[in-house]
């Protein structure tokens, strides 16, 4: 049976909630009265997040085309579309890095986003006023060693996401960006495969950005009068003036 939503609420879909960026962006969208459905694979986090935050907890593996035909399939309303879901695998140089690894970041940041935006699309134009919010990262328009396979996706997203305006010129949906510097998340573990020493080096002796401070951006973005578009955010913490450029003290 397709979930509904409450009339009056809008409703916003947030793609991998269970952690980071995403839980953080779901909880601060249900603040501003939303009615938040939280995609991820994780279900026990998933739930955790939705129990604090208010929103429903859907299964959703992006890179898996039957998960989000079903997931897609219980919703009978979506204004805004926050595809966050995403990450990055390893940082071995390109000359060592391994074909799974590049396949694995483009299926979820580039795949998953194509796809879901793709099943998406019906639901946000027939809303009258859709918004697509990709989160990309500083990865989209920078380099660093180790980072190729990361970056590559990374600037796919910010190819996607200005073809999408383009091709969705004079349909009633907003495209947007938000594109953050370092932000503490489980990003880090994630990429160094559970090390979580050496993704504790990562924000040494530096002030990262909050989970929260993202979701600021994106609530920000969706709560701007319908005619208006932002098309990116970028954002870094201070210490922070480039993707190697970090200033740590000790
Ligand atoms: P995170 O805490 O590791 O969160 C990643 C989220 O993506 C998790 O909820 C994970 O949930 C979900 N996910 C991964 N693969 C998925 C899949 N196949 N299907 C559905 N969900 C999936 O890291 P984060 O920093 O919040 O990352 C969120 C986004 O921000 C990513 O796109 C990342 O590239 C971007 N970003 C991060 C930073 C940073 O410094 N942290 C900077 C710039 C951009 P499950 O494991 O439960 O599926």
């Amino acid at each position: 049976m397709a979930a509904m939503s409450t009339p009056h609420k809008k409703t916003a879909v947030v793609t991998g909630a269970s952690s980071g960026i995403g839980a953080a962006t779901a909880a601060c969208l249900a603040e501003k009265g939303f009615d938040v459905v939280m995609g991820g694979r994780r279900a026990g986090r998933l739930e955790e997040v939705a129990g604090r935050s208010g929103g429903r907890a859907m299964t959703l593996d992006v890179t898996d085309a039957q998960s989000v035909e079903r997931f897609v399939s219980e919703l009978d309303r979506v204004d805004v579309l926050v595809n966050n879901a995403g990450g990055a695998v390893g940082m071995e140089s390109i000359t060592e890095i391994s074909h799974n690894d590049i396949a694995a970041m483009w299926a979820t940041n580039v795949g998953g986003l194509v796809r879901m935006t793709r099943s998406l699309l019906p639901l946000l134009e027939a809303s009258g006023n859709g918004h697509v919010v990709n989160i990309g990262s500083i990865a989209g328009f920078e380099t660093y060693p180790g980072g190729g396979g990361y970056t590559a996706a990374k600037h796919a997203v910010r190819a996607i996401t200005k073809t999408l305006r383009i091709e969705l010129l004079g349909k009633p949906i907003r495209v947007t960006e938000v594109a953050p510097g370092l932000v503490a998340t489980e990003f880090s573990t994630v990429r160094f495969r559970g090390d979580a020493g050496k993704a504790a080096e990562v924000y040494k002796g530096m002030t990262p950005l909050t989970p929260e401070d993202v979701a600021d951006c994106v609530a920000w973005a969706v709560t701007r009068p319908p005619h208006v578009d932002i098309d990116e955010i970028v954002i870094r913490p201070v210490d922070q003036a480039t993707a190697t450029d970090v200033a740590r003290s000790g």
